[in-house]
């Protein structure tokens, strides 16, 4: 499987856009014509510079409105196709992209347009060029690949081709098993694109709001196995046009183009089709659990989280046999203190100061879900080891963090008992009958979302939830989930779009994206709730407004409202069943823990957010939120 991106995908001038292109592994480029007009070298030069990163030029495009023109703009329409070609040739590719006609002076006419492609591939075949017709959404007369392909068909020109891209097909909602009748050979190139469902104009949307592969609402998975069962073997090509692309980091976006196309191959794989080849690499992971947390912390703040967490129920049961390093636990839950100076929780230390950096989780084979990170372009992490430490699988996180992986058929399933002494924790506090992490909420800046979400479901065996807008009263924050089935994995992503929201003001000051909040999970908030008023642990304090306001809504019993109230418990409801919320206030620059009891109910509460959030802000308006 050879793997293509069109320079527009990405931001930065060309020279950076071609080594992030080349650093993230793609074999070959799109040049989009308005990169080559805006950069300063000569076309030859850029070819050699193209080819001087390893890279392949795939193509060369757009070429506009050339089809089924009237004389003299006929003519014209082929000078203008020549120089095209000189251009093509001194810059070293063979393919251009010829798009369906928009203009409103195009005639029409299916023989008309095989006439004028195959007089373009007689004058292509001369210079050993070949052209690629592609049916835009939007195009005048030709907006469906079927009639496309129709009009290569009748040219039937050697040099003549068809290019298909998803978003063209999906957008429009054409039945993607039409592709499994055309001849492999006749496909010069595939350009693969998806986006989020959005009912509006097709060209806006195009332009605008395309992402990569799985990271949007499409049936690109569907469009790829149609391709496939042609034969087809040739390039995937991303044509990528998406606004926070063309801002963000050039290098993160070429990774996650990168990701994507070799995820999709490895599906189209796994579906049983083998006319594309790429490395093999073990199946996604199977999550059941997240095996720990792991927080980076200061020698002289140490006192004060681990009296945090007694008085939320834990015990410290285990101190590292080499490293100051705790665990703290409550029935699967286990917390990691770190206060080693040295090594990547002292790095992480210096640079973000205390934060939960690292998480681990259980997964059926902890050794091949790092193997098939890395396949997916994931940075293998790994410190050096004390006397009778075992090596923990790791890879670096999306946000500079660490997500460890752990498997119960190695040693790593008893890694607290090798590496660990015990503790015995003689806390008076009570036990809060925590039983698990519920979720993790991890917040990034917004345009680094889909980052985050295609990490994880191109690793894990895992689906994404649609996007669900947070209000903050400073701002949105984004919303998206990363789930499994069983619910043993539930990472909630946060994606800030200003740092004056509680969100964005956790990125500014942690310098950087990470875990935000852990939810525990209990089978019964409200024994939790008395046993933490017991421990002196302040639970957050929810406006008594909400409540009236929740008591109509559901129509609720006055007692139990009062009961919520009464904890400072926040409700909601689907037509799953129920989920009971409450809340630490906040620590540092905005860390906090939840505690919630769900029954049934399969989301995060995402109604009570605004009330959360009020609170929360309230409580760290004094040391940096700006008033609203
Ligand atoms: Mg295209
Ligand atoms: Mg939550």
């Amino acid at each position: 499987m050879k793997t293509s991106i069109a320079t527009v995908s990405i931001s930065g001038d060309l020279k950076e856009k071609l080594q992030a292109i080349a650093k993230a592994g793609f074999d070959g480029v799109e040049i989009f014509e308005n990169d080559f007009l805006a950069f300063d070298e000569s076309p030859r030069q850029v070819g050699q510079m193209v080819r001087d990163h390893g890279l392949e030029i795939t193509l060369f495009q757009p070429f506009r409105d050339f089809e089924g023109m009237p004389e003299p703009l006929r003519s014209r329409t082929f000078d203008r196709a020549e120089r095209k070609f000189d251009l093509m040739q001194e810059m070293g590719t063979d393919l251009v992209l010829v798009c369906s006609n928009v203009s409103s002076v195009a005639l029409g006419g299916i023989d008309r347009a095989a006439a004028d492609f195959f007089e373009l591939g007689e004058r292509a075949a001369k210079r050993g060029l070949r052209v690629g017709y592609e049916a835009l959404a939007w195009g005048r007369h030709i907006h469906d690949h079927r009639d496309a392909w129709e009009i290569v068909r009748r040219a039937d020109h050697p040099n003549i081709g068809l290019i298909l891209d998803s978003f063209h097909t999906l957008s429009r909602k054409i039945d993607v098993n039409s592709i499994r009748s055309i001849p492999k050979e006749k496909i010069f190139i595939i350009q693969l694109a998806d986006a989020p469902l959005i009912d509006m104009d097709l060209l806006y949307w195009s332009r605008h709001f395309r992402n990569m592969p799985g990271e949007g609402d499409l049936p690109v998975l569907e469009f790829m196995k149609a391709v496939a069962a042609t034969g087809y073997d040739g390039y995937l090509s991303l044509e990528i046009f998406n606004d926070q692309f063309r801002g963000g980091s050039p290098t993160a976006i070429a990774v996650d183009g990168r990701r994507s196309l070799v995820y999709l191959g490895d599906q189209v794989r796994r579906a049983g089709n083998s006319s594309l080849t790429l490395p093999p690499m073990p199946a996604r992971a199977e999550v059941d659990g997240i095996a720990f947390i792991e927080f980076t912390v200061d020698e002289a703040e140490t006192s004060v989280l681990s009296d945090r967490l007694r008085t939320l129920g834990f015990r410290h049961v285990g101190h590292h046999k080499s490293k100051r390093v705790d665990v703290f636990r409550q029935g699967d839950i286990n917390l990691v203190v770190n206060t080693d100076p040295d090594g990547f929780a002292g790095a992480s230390y210096a640079l973000h100061g205390q934060s939960a950096y690292a998480m681990g989780l259980w997964v059926d084979d902890a050794e091949a879900a790092v193997a098939r990170a890395v396949a997916l372009g994931a940075e293998r992490f790994g410190q050096p080891l004390d006397p009778g430490e075992i090596e923990m699988p790791a890879v670096r996180g999306v946000g500079g963090g660490v997500l460890y992986l752990l498997d119960r058929k190695s040693a790593l399933a008893r890694i607290w008992e090798i590496e660990f002494d015990p503790v015995d924790d003689d806390t008076n506090l009570r036990p809060v009958g925590l039983t698990g992490i519920d979720h993790v909420a991890q917040t990034m800046k917004y345009e680094e979302l889909l980052t985050w979400l295609l990490f994880y479901t191109a690793i894990l065996n895992a689906h994404k939830t649609p996007m669900v807008d947070i209000i903050d009263p400073a701002g949105v924050v984004r919303s998206q989930v990363v789930e499994n089935e069983p619910g043993t994995l539930r990472i909630t992503l946060n994606g800030a779009e200003n740092r004056n929201t509680l969100a964005g003001h956790f990125i500014a000051e942690t310098f950087g994206s990470g875990i935000q909040h852990l939810a525990f999970a209990t089978d019964n908030i409200f024994a939790a709730a008395a046993a933490l008023s017991d421990n002196g642990f302040a639970t957050l304090v929810i406006s008594p407004n909400y409540y009236d306001d929740l008591e109509a809504r559901f129509g609720l019993e006055p007692a139990f409202t009062d009961r919520l109230k009464a904890h400072n418990i926040l409700y909601d409801r689907d037509d799953h069943g129920e989920y009971f919320q409450l809340y630490s206030p906040t620590y540092g620059e905005g860390f906090f823990f939840e505690i919630v009891q769900r029954s049934g109910y399969r989301g995060y509460g995402a109604a009570n957010a605004i009330f959360r959030i009020a609170a929360l802000r309230r409580h760290l308006r004094p040391i940096g939120l700006p008033k609203l």
